[in-house]
């Protein structure tokens, strides 16, 4: 069994932009994300958007990444999305964009302009997934992969369901194709539902709890905890005690030397300076708001 290294509840929310208000819970570079690795950051959004009285677009405009890949998954609303490598599109319910920027792209992220309209809830996820060394400087790719492409295993007895993004689980494969080996599971319990999960002890291993009351590994952990397991131990048991939403991270460490700045995720402190150079000097291409 798994221990359980510490429990996150996550700081105050804060804004990305002037259209996600998100709780940020792995921040690149701290020593955190050390211990998360390849998970170099994570942001939580549970929002309400209430429709806009003008017809502007809230989100993020065109901003630089490099030396990683941005995972945005949605539960609920819709995300409109750009690059400067040519990619684009609508992340919607259950969708979920793996955007490799490697060697460095420009990308924005507004709020879907019928959603906007009409407004609703908006509940999303962003992972940054760090990348080896030998793929830092990888061509920019994009995988858009819609709910109905997910991996998908019934829990037993019925209850619940574990759509698979990443990695496998029971047989049932995702769809996203990755650098490092990394399973990213969305799983959906009913009240009373049980799941276990097993992975080697030397893997990192979290569960970020989206909704409802669980128990993991004895241990009763409320909605928006992020549960951290200790490189010991490989199964996870997880009791609903109501109906429960949870995302299930796990990963390979990638033991390499790691400099954050901003949106630049390196080795070394000279590829960072190399990084914003790049930037400055046009190199990530060009990307109209
Ligand atoms: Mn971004």
């Amino acid at each position: 069994m798994k221990k359980i290294a510490t429990i996150i509840k996550g700081p105050a929310f804060h804004m990305v932009g002037d259209g996600f208000r998100v709780k940020n819970y792995i921040a690149p570079g701290s020593a955190l994300s050390k211990k998360t690795s390849p998970y170099l950051l994570l942001d939580y959004l549970p929002e309400q958007i209430q429709p806009p009285t003008t017809n502007e677009k809230r989100g993020v405009g065109p901003h630089p990444h490099r030396g990683f890949e941005t995972v945005s998954l949605s539960f609920a609303g819709s995300v409109v999305h750009k690059d400067s490598a040519g990619n684009g599109g609508v992340i919607g319910p259950g969708d979920v964009q793996w955007m490799t920027a490697g060697s460095g792209i420009l990308h924005s992220e507004y709020h879907e302009k019928e959603f906007a309209r009409k407004g609703g809830p908006m509940h999303f996820m962003q992972i940054w997934v760090n990348l080896p060394k030998s793929h830092k400087m990888h061509p920019p790719r994009y995988q858009a992969l819609t709910a109905s492409q997910m991996g998908r295993a019934v829990l037993p007895d019925n209850s619940g369901e574990v759509s698979v993004i990443a990695g496998s689980y029971q047989g049932a494969k995702g769809p996203a194709k990755t650098f490092t080996p990394i399973n990213l599971f969305n799983i959906r319990m009913k009240s009373g539902g049980h799941a276990e999960f097993s992975f080697p002890a030397a893997e990192n291993t979290a569960l970020m709890v989206l909704s409802g009351d669980v128990t993991i590994n004895s241990q009763k952990v409320k909605a928006h905890d992020l549960v951290l397991f200790a490189n010991g131990g490989e199964k996870i048991e997880v009791k609903a005690e109501t109906e429960a939403q949870l995302v299930l991270l796990n990963g390979e460490s990638i033991d390499e030397p790691m400099v954050a700045y901003g949106p630049f995720v390196m080795n070394t402190e000279e590829e960072i300076m190399q990084a914003v150079n790049d930037y400055r000097g046009g190199k990530f291409g060009h990307l109209e708001d």
